[in-house]
């Protein structure tokens, strides 16, 4: 399958309107750095780095983590890398960690809020980045915020730790972005501020997607009830996007959705301009959007969501097969 998208690997995702959008990888172990090279992936649009924690029997040390770091940037070669900091919980446990006893793990202590109570692991990684970075830019994305203030706190913790390095003697990266995952519904709805202060935003469509709906992402009998391009999701998804386009705000999608050649189709008809996805999708995807026009799937969509449709999947499909 690697073969049949090689000839467009080094091409753009640009369709024939002449829109192009940015296709990134996730990752998160050493093993996906070859890919970087193999997939044609414009940078890593969301490394998850609870990875290299899940997979040891203690907690990583900042040394080990400054390596690990700079191996990954030094594979991506200059493009972007969006480091997630951790996105534990009491589902995703650190064997090294107190196990916590929470009837609703997804919707507990987990990522951000564990973050933030308990910061010294995030400290640890903030520096471990920064020192990874030796002077290159750094972009950093925290996972689960769901409100505004979650996101100050966090940021600030930051600009700590960077002074800190400073006056250590690092050197520091020669700039920093900040962003926020958009996984839960209430940040779409976040005050003005929030969306002029957050230098990107990444949606985590996954979490997103679940807590949109309410059904479970890890449960297949109540998650596949619920169409990703159903017409609710998608307009909602269209109204972020809206207001990040409003307020100038760099928006991507990186959850598992965006490496379905229909449903990366229909994220860039509501206005997404880059998506992360699994290496192996990326060829897949670019093909597709390589033969669209983006005007036209807009008003397929559109068409589909006035006719009062549950999903827009039949007639997007429908459309495709006939192009
Ligand atoms: C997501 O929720 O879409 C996401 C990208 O994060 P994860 O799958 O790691 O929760
Ligand atoms: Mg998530």
């Amino acid at each position: 399958a690697a073969e049949r998208y090689s000839s467009i690997r080094d091409k753009p995702a640009i369709t024939l309107d002449g829109t192009e959008i940015r296709l990134s990888m996730n990752a998160g172990l050493m093993a996906d750095l070859p890919s970087l090279e193999s997939s044609g992936a414009q940078g890593v649009g969301l490394f998850r780095t609870e990875l290299q924690f899940l997979v040891r029997n203690k907690m990583p040390r900042r040394g080990e983590l400054v390596e690990l770091y700079k191996r990954v940037l030094n594979a991506a070669d200059g493009q972007r890398v969006n480091f997630r900091t951790l996105d534990i919980g009491s589902d995703k446990v650190l064997p090294y960690m107190k196990p916590q006893d929470e009837p609703n793990p997804a919707m507990g202590w987990r990522a951000i809020r564990l973050g933030l109570d308990k910061p010294g692991v995030m400290r640890m990684q903030l520096q471990a980045f920064i020192r990874a970075c030796e002077g290159r830019p750094l972009t950093v994305m925290f996972p689960f915020v769901a409100q505004f203030d979650e996101y100050i706190q966090a940021r600030e913790i930051f600009e700590k730790v960077l002074e800190n390095e400073a006056r250590l003697g690092h050197i520091l990266p020669e700039r920093v972005e900040i962003g926020a995952m958009l996984e839960t519904p209430s940040l779409a709805f976040a005050p003005e501020q929030f969306f002029e202060m957050c230098d990107f935003i990444s949606v985590g469509g996954n979490d997103l997607k679940q807590f949109f709906f309410a059904a479970d992402r890890e449960n297949e009998r109540v998650r596949k009830r619920y169409d990703t391009l159903n017409v609710s999701f998608l307009s909602f998804l269209e109204g972020i996007v809206e207001r990040c386009v409003a307020s100038g705000t760099p928006i991507s999608f990186c959850g598992e959705d965006a490496g379905r050649p229909v449903e990366a189709l229909c994220f860039a008809a509501m206005g997404f301009r880059a998506l992360s996805m699994r290496p192996a999708s990326i060829g897949p995807v670019k093909n597709l959007l390589r033969r669209v026009d983006l005007a036209e799937a807009k008003s397929v969509i559109d068409a589909a969501r006035a006719s009062g449709a549950q999903s827009v999947r039949p007639a997007v499909v429908e459309w495709i097969s006939n192009l």
